[in-house]
């Protein structure tokens, strides 16, 4: 390849497993591989702080200026739960995050976050304690999480944070709404027990969802009456916030909407309130060969070739998250053309680069990116006939390097 090396141009943070280490990384998705300076041939993901912080004033704007409890459960969608949290942390329209697991919620406050964290599962009882000195909210979801709670207020000294999960409809967790509120009572009596909120989770038909804010009201006003001032109220994921003015409460509890995707696809509202993909998933080009026409590519030989033509590896393949649909329908980036992707295995993908060796080993490929409108999550789904949540199941070891902005 003929490019002049780009030079690097920013300085950035990579966290590689947990670890943090600084790095300088090239941006420009046409530089020339230079191994010795860069490092890895494993796929990484390249995060833009300016696309997080400006959709969460999007989201907000949305959500007629309500704050947002972001979810950044399952390691924020295989994006790097800690990275996106350090980010969003510095926004005016976060209120803070909310998690499923105790032992992320505990990675985000070592890593220096300071907004509300709240746990909207179980905990295991040996890290109780380390939640509450950290300052972690736990949630009140059913009988037995009433008893652990009760028990550990005795144990620590420490003010208990909770917030009160209700199911109002969707049958997976919190107190079911029609049960009566005796254990709130239980609750109230503790003094280093705080009700710093209570939620729920609509479903999508939205009849049955202004059912379930019914509920939801008739348990805020409830509680109320038994003397609890209910603050921090919310209920909404990303599609119900979109199609439900109603259920914007004090807050709104989006999760894909923070990575730049829309939950499905061409959803009118993102022409008003555009968003941009916070992510590149990068990986390199490892090998280049010319096979010969009628030469067949994978296992299954789902491609045939129709004339001899350069095919191209890469480094990166569905066990590291990239969609094995991608196979149907796909391009990846590399230089400034789109190449068809013609296979995916557990550890490699396949493109098609043609007649003309067009890109040499070493060159980096965009399989997911803002830089064009087929990578986008959104294009890469209407690619594949896949939805938009296909994309973002990317494996934790996959290194994250945040950079101010993209390049
Ligand atoms: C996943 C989840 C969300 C966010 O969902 P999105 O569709 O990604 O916006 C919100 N609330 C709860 C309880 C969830 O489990």
């Amino acid at each position: 390849m003929n490019t002049p090396r780009r030079k690097f141009i920013k300085k950035v943070t990579a966290g590689v497993a947990g670890m943090s280490v600084t790095s300088v990384f090239p941006f420009s998705h046409n530089f020339t591989f230079d191994q010795s300076e860069s490092g890895s041939i494993n796929p990484w993901i390249e995060l833009s702080k300016e696309a997080y912080l400006k959709n969460a004033e999007t989201i907000s704007k949305m959500a007629k200026g309500n704050q947002i409890m972001a979810v950044l459960k399952n390691n924020a969608y295989g994006l790097g739960d800690v990275e996106v949290a350090k980010i969003l942390d510095t926004s005016p329209h976060i209120h803070g995050f909310a998690m499923v697991k105790d032992s992320r919620c505990l990675s985000l406050r070592k890593s220096g976050v300071k907004k509300p964290i709240l746990l909207m599962g179980d905990f295991s009882e040996s890290l109780g304690e380390e939640l509450i000195a950290s300052n972690i909210t736990l949630s009140i979801f059913s009988r037995e999480s009433v008893e652990k709670i009760l028990s550990l207020s005795v144990k620590t000294s420490h003010t208990i944070r909770v917030q009160l999960y209700f199911d109002t409809g969707l049958g997976r967790m919190g107190m079911p709404h029609h049960e009566p509120l005796d254990w709130a009572k239980e609750l109230l009596s503790m003094e280093n027990i705080e009700i710093d909120g209570m939620f729920s989770t609509l479903t999508t038909p939205e009849d049955f969802a202004i059912e379930q804010l019914q509920r939801f009201k008739e348990l805020k006003d409830e509680l109320q009456n038994l003397g609890v001032v209910i603050k921090n109220t919310h209920i909404a994921p990303s599609l119900s916030m979109l199609q439900l003015q109603d259920s914007h409460l004090d807050l709104v509890r989006p999760g894909i909407l923070l990575h730049g995707s829309f939950p499905i696809a061409a959803m009118s509202e993102s022409k008003n309130y555009p968003l941009q993909p916070t992510f590149r998933l990068r990986a390199r080009v490892i090998r280049m060969e010319k096979l010969r026409k009628g030469d067949t590519i994978g296992f299954s030989r789902f491609y045939e070739l129709p004339q001899d033509e350069w095919i191209a590896t890469i480094s990166i393949g569905w066990a590291d998250g990239y969609n094995s649909g991608a196979e149907n329908g796909a391009k990846v980036l590399i230089g400034d053309k789109l190449f068809p992707v013609v296979n995916v295995n557990a550890s490699h993908c396949n493109v098609c680069v043609g007649t003309k060796k067009l890109i040499d080993v070493g060159a980096v490929a965009t399989l997911i990116g803002p830089d064009r409108d087929e990578i986008t999550p959104e294009g890469f789904a209407k690619s594949i006939n896949g939805h938009n949540y296909l994309q973002i199941n990317y494996k934790e070891s996959i290194p994250k390097i945040v950079s101010d902005d993209f390049i």
